[in-house]
C-alpha cells in the first residue's frame, strides 16, 4: 500500500447527487473525509460530506481551491467539462483517469474504442447531417436508434427510427447535435457488470445483475441474472479487458445486451452505477467502498455475492410508499434526502434479499 492514502485523507468528489452521497458515506466508514464540488444548492451528498463547495464548473478559482484542499479527485458523473478537469488535474490526480472520461463522454468514440478491443457493439455510424443519416440507414437498416453523441443519460437524447420515413423527425430531435446511429439490437434481456480495478492493477468484478428499465430509467436489478455459466464468465472477462485497456482505477458500470449470438456492449459508465446498488446489501464490500478503496490506492475488498437480491429504484411518487416500505422487514431502504419529488427523479432505492445465494 505504498501509494495508499492514510485514514483522514480527503477525497474530492465532483457531483453531489445520490452517487456522491453514497460515496461519501463509504469514504467516511473508512475514516476518510470528503469534499463535494457541486453547482446546485443543497445537494444530497452535502448532507453527509465533510465539506461542500457550491460553484460552477467554469469557476476556476473555486476549482483550484477545491483541488488544493483534497488528496485525490473522483467523480459521480461523466459529463464534467474538459476545461474544469484540466484545472484540477494540474493540482491533483483524477481517478478514474481522463482517458476513461474522454471515451465515455462521446458515444462514437466509445463504440470505436470497444470495437477496437474486439468486443461486440451494435452496428453504428457517425451522423452529423441528413446525408450522413440517409447513408447510415442504407448500411445499418431500420429499426435503428439515433442518439446524441454527448450528454445522453437515462434514454434522453434518443430517437427510434422504425422506418426511413421517420429519419427527418429523429434528426430534428437531435437539435443539431452530432449523433450516432445504432442498429437495433434484438436482445432478450439486459445485464450489467460492476467492475473494479485497483491502483496496482488488480481487477475484481461483481456478479452481473439483470436490469429492467421503465421509460428509459432503470427500474430493477435482479441477482442472479439469467445467464449461462459461459455468458457470466464472458461478461466478467470483457469488463476486465475494458478496465485493463484504460489502466482504469475505480469502479465502472458495463451495460450489456444478451443475445443468442452473445453479449453486446451497450455502454460503459466510468463511475459507480445505479445497477450496482444491490451490492450494498448483497456483498461484504459494496461498489461505493470498492470505488473509494481503489481511488485511495487501497487493496480492493471482497465483492463476492453472498445473497440473492432485487434492487428496486424509488422514482418520483414512489416516495409515497416509504411508510409502507419502512414497515416491510424484508426491505433495506436507501433514501437520498432529496427535498423535492419530481416525476422521473431518482429518490431512493430498496434492496430486498430474496434468499441465500442460489
Ligand atoms: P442507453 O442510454 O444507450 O443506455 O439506452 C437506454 C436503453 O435503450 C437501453 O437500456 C436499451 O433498453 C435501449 N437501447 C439502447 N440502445 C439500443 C440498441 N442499439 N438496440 C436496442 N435497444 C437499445
Amino acid at each position: 500500500m505504498t501509494d495508499a492514502l492514510p485514514t483522514g485523507a480527503v477525497i474530492g468528489i465532483l457531483g453531489g447527487g445520490q452517487l456522491g452521497r453514497m460515496l461519501s458515506v463509504a469514504a467516511a466508514r473508512l475514516g476518510f473525509r470528503t469534499h463535494v464540488f457541486e453547482p446546485g444548492a443543497n445537494p444530497p451528498a452535502g448532507h453527509v460530506a465533510d465539506r461542500v463547495t457550491t460553484a460552477g464548473y467554469d469557476d476556476i478559482d473555486a476549482l483550484k481551491a477545491f483541488a488544493a484542499s483534497v488528496d485525490v479527485v473522483t467523480y459521480e458523473f461523466e459529463n464534467i467539462p474538459t476545461d474544469a478537469l484540466d484545472v484540477i488535474e494540474a493540482l491533483r490526480p483524477i481517478r478514474p483517469n481522463r482517458e476513461a472520461l474522454r471515451i465515455s463522454q462521446d458515444r462514437l468514440v466509445e463504440k470505436e474504442f470497444l470495437s477496437g478491443l474486439g468486443l461486440s457493439v451494435a452496428p453504428f455510424a457517425n451522423v452529423e447531417n441528413a446525408a450522413d443519416l440517409s447513408t447510415a440507414l442504407d448500411t445499418i437498416g431500420a429499426p435503428a436508434i439515433l442518439k446524441t453523441r454527448r450528454f445522453g443519460y437515462d434514454g434522453k437524447g434518443q430517437a427510434r427510427i422504425m422506418d426511413a420515413a421517420q429519419a427527418d423527425a429523429a434528426l430534428a430531435d437531435m437539435a443539431g447535435a452530432p449523433a450516432v446511429l445504432e442498429g437495433f439490437v434484438d436482445f432478450s434481456h439486459e445485464v450489467s457488470v460492476i467492475a473494479a480495478r485497483g491502483l496496482s492493477g488488480e481487477v475484481a468484478c461483481y456478479d452481473p445483475g439483470e436490469n429492467v428499465h421503465k421509460d428509459g430509467i432503470l427500474a430493477t436489478t435482479t441477482l442472479p441474472a439469467t445467464l449461462t455459466a459461459a455468458q457470466r464468465t464472458d461478461a466478467v472477462l470483457l469488463a476486465g479487458r475494458i478496465l485493463n485497456a484504460l489502466e482504469y482505477v475505480g469502479v465502472m458500470g458495463v451495460e450489456l445486451f444478451v443475445t443468442p449470438q452473445g453479449l453486446i456492449v451497450n455502454e460503459i459508465a466510468p463511475r459507480v452505477h445505479n445497477s450496482g446498488h444491490w451490492t450494498q446489501d448483497g456483498c461484504v464490500v459494496d461498489q461505493f467502498e470498492q470505488h473509494i478503496r481503489a481511488v485511495a490506492g487501497w487493496p480492493l475488498g471482497d465483492g463476492s455475492r453472498q445473497l440473492d437480491v432485487v434492487m428496486e429504484n424509488l422514482i418520483g411518487d414512489d416516495m409515497d410508499r416509504v411508510p409502507e416500505l419502512a414497515r416491510d422487514t424484508s426491505a433495506a431502504l436507501h433514501l437520498y434526502g432529496k427535498a423535492e419529488v419530481k416525476p422521473g427523479r431518482k429518490m431512493g432505492h430498496v434492496n430486498r434479499v430474496i434468499g441465500p445465494r442460489s
